[in-house]
């Protein structure tokens, strides 16, 4: 029940036998601040930053964003908060960006893509993410990625972002900088990827999408969008492994996250992080604490 779940706002979030988990909400605004905290989300996992984009008439200023962004790395106090940047495409509404209609919008102009078309959106992003990171835990996620050379690219355009910055005398952080696994590309290089990020956090809702070439949009093929196919778990295996050989950390942020069922099993292949809906953390933190995985973890050995 509520009353019972309220008991474990305040505890750890471990397993049985003393594995320590991440264990993170997703929010599409600052109003869901408040619901974090609430339920004791150990920091945000995916912060997806539509929202300062959509439902308006123009571009979202620079400092607009870095008081969003700053007000989110205070209020968390030093927790993570990883920002994702920009995914809109032409399926998401903001007639101001004036996208092209595409046949395809999944495997359109979405995203990074749209990003480097448009790249003055990139960079005062960047910039109201980098000022805010002065003020708190601010990781910066960027979405979609497929090929080795974006995330050089996202990495050289931050790094210039931050040297712009500190030439003007205006306060930044060192947020790290890491990439959503969202496309079967990506889990399959994420040896390379690994040596260039900081971190990997898996979004299952499109990886199965592109995994199993079902629209996520399309409710007639709900029964084919299995993201239990052992495709998009060898593909979840794969990204932990390459982040574990190069030591940087790896966490689920898509639905999948949530599921009870796997949650021994994502543990088990490596994953320290797993970001859900902020109403979910509390069962969540219930399920790890009676999780018991000796023999993965060799905690008992
Ligand atoms: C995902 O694709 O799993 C994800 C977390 O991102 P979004 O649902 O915003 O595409
Ligand atoms: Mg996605």
């Amino acid at each position: 029940s509520k009353t019972e779940l309220r008991a474990y706002r305040d505890l750890s979030t471990e397993t049985k036998d003393g594995k320590k988990i991440e264990l993170y909400a997703n929010i599409g605004g600052v109003d869901e601040l408040e619901e974090v905290l609430e339920n004791g989300a150990e920091g945000i996992g995916l912060f997806r930053s539509e929202f300062l984009y959509l439902g308006r008439n123009e571009l979202p200023s620079e400092d607009e964003q870095f008081e969003a962004y700053r007000r989110a790395a205070e209020v968390m106090a030093g927790r993570r908060v990883v920002i994702r940047t920009l995914d809109i495409g032409a399926d998401k509404q903001a007639a101001y960006l004036g996208l092209e209609t595409e046949e395809n919008p999944a495997l359109g102009c979405r995203a990074i893509r749209l990003c480097f078309s448009r790249p003055e959106i990139l960079v005062t992003q960047l910039r109201a993410l980098y000022r805010a990171s002065a003020y708190g835990n601010i990781a910066v996620m960027f979405p979609m990625v497929a090929s080795l050379w974006e995330l050089k690219k996202l990495k050289e355009i931050s790094a210039k972002v931050r040297e712009d910055l500190e030439n003007e005398g205006k306060k930044t952080g060192a947020p790290e900088l890491g990439i959503m696994i969202e496309t079967p590309a990506a889990a399959l290089i994420a040896d390379d990827l690994a040596r260039e990020a900081d971190f990997f956090s898996v979004g299952t809702n499109d990886l199965t999408q592109y995994t199993l070439a079902v629209d996520r949009q399309n409710e007639r093929l709900i029964e084919y969008a299995d993201s239990h196919h052992p495709a998009v778990l060898k593909l979840l295996e794969m990204t932990a492994a390459s982040a574990k050989k190069a030591g940087i950390w790896a966490g689920i942020c898509g639905e999948l996250a949530a599921d009870q069922e796997l949650t021994g099993l994502f543990i088990s292949m490596g994953y320290s992080e797993l970001s859900v809906s902020p109403a979910f953390i509390l069962s969540m933190r219930k399920n790890i604490r009676e999780t018991d995985l000796p023999i993965f973890t060799g905690a008992n050995k």
